[in-house]
């Protein structure tokens, strides 16, 4: 069951009729739009508590959830949450949030210009679990409130890192700040990865940001279309109030870690934590709630496609295969919809394996990259035709990239594939 949600003092108090209602009825419509700034204009379940709430965001950010920050800390967050808070507009969500079971809620991301993961959310009886944290301590926050007013008043005892890429932890700290005791939990590959890696991806992240707004800012001179003009100024506003915000970055390492599985019991319901090998990264942890048949996958089944720079791309359908032998229904992956079957898990898994099997065969024989990139199509490709994967796959690409126009072709996502697999092949 879920519980009645009670809420931080300073905001409207929501019954938990006026939630499952909402939760139907935002169920009905889609929850991305293709219009300028989708994050902000995307309904909400909760449009009528918002309204004015940038006061409560801060209150709470600066308030009870920041009571175990040092001074320094605090002054640091005041600063630049209050950056992010006024980025966003009205504080509107970032997140809509959609039920999947008793107790288990999926958090789907609206379109930013820097990504945010989703995250399943997991109200047990004594605590809260959530995977994964986003890219900015300031997404996590935002999320933080969301629970707090449309979910639970339990606190976040666990948040679980599905793997070390930065749009899955830089929001870690957002939960350092607001709960204690809290722990982050991770395998043992993602620690090492995080500790390696984090600081410098952040920077990587942080160094792209210049050029992409000066393309913003040339488009948005040379167009006569408003409406393109304030796409172009609302994603420079954005990059900016991330660039803002991450310049002072604190790094979360997981305090616990396993190598093969890990159990949070509890007894409303247990959660499994489990490692079945290389896949999108060396360290790809799924969360396995057996109960309620709920599996989160992070980046290693999701309704984009796959990401491969860091990927395995020979062991990943094996990994898939391990954890398919699970007895789930719903599959919350790390970005796109939730999905309610494995259309979209085996379509993913196929594509990979259809993928890595023709760049392995061409490759063996010579041919060099960008010939492979050249006949290797989208329309060539049997595992996009199968279950109307590919369909699947193109819109909600479309549904949750901030774009304005036509979006880029598929053929130059599969071509990053291509060039990632390529790469990749020894890794395993
Ligand atoms: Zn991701």
């Amino acid at each position: 069951m879920m519980d009645a949600p009670s809420v931080p003092s300073g905001t409207s108090r929501v019954r938990q009729e006026d939630f499952i209602m909402c939760q139907s009825a935002q169920s009905q419509r889609p929850i991305h739009s293709h219009s300028k700034n989708a994050a902000n204009s995307a309904p909400s379940p909760r449009n009528h508590v918002e309204s004015g709430s940038r006061r409560d965001f801060l209150r709470m950010l600066m308030g009870t959830t920041l009571a175990g920050a040092s001074v320094l800390e605090l002054g640091y967050h005041r600063a630049a949450w209050a950056r992010a808070a006024a980025g966003l507009k009205g504080a509107g969500n970032l997140f809509g949030l959609e039920q999947a079971a008793p107790g288990v809620f999926f958090a789907q991301a609206f379109p930013q210009a820097q990504v945010n993961c989703n995250a399943a959310i997991f109200v047990r009886s004594r605590d809260v679990v959530v995977v994964d944290a986003h890219s900015k301590p300031s997404a996590a926050a935002s999320l933080i409130q969301q629970i707090a007013r449309e979910i639970t008043s339990k606190p976040v005892r666990y948040v679980i890192n599905t793997h070390f890429h930065w749009d899955h932890t830089q929001g870690d700290h957002a939960y350092r700040a607001a709960f204690s005791p809290i722990d982050f939990v991770a395998s043992s590959a993602t620690k090492n990865l995080m500790a390696d890696l984090s600081v410098q991806r952040v920077k990587e992240s942080l160094d792209e940001i210049p050029a992409r707004v000066e393309e913003l800012r040339r488009r948005a001179e040379n167009t006569g279309d408003r409406a393109e003009k304030a796409f172009c100024d609302d994603q420079i506003a954005q990059l900016e109030a991330y660039k803002s915000e991450l310049s002072n970055y604190t790094l979360e390492l997981p305090t616990i870690t396993f190598d093969r599985s890990h159990l949070l019991p509890d007894p409303e319901f247990d959660l499994h934590l489990e490692f079945h090998g290389h896949a999108h990264t060396a360290g790809d942890v799924f969360v396995f709630c057996p109960r309620h048949r709920v599996l989160a996958t992070g980046d290693t089944s999701h309704g984009w496609l796959p990401n491969i720079a860091d990927g395995f791309p020979r062991s990943w359908p094996k990994t898939i295969d391990e954890v398919a032998k699970a007895d789930f229904k719903f599959v919350l992956g790390g970005h796109g919809p939730m999905r309610p079957d494995r259309i979209v898990m085996t379509g993913q898994r196929n594509y990979i394996e259809e993928l890595t099997e023709k760049v392995l065969a061409a490759k063996q024989a010579g041919q060099p990259l960008q010939e492979i990139q050249k006949h290797l199509t989208v329309a060539s490709l049997k595992s996009f035709r199968a279950d109307g994967y590919g369909d699947i796959l193109a819109g909600e690409l479309a549904a949750s990239t901030p774009h304005y126009g036509p979006m880029p072709p598929l053929q130059d996502g599969v071509n990053n594939n291509i060039a990632d697999v390529f790469r990749n092949l020894d890794q395993v």
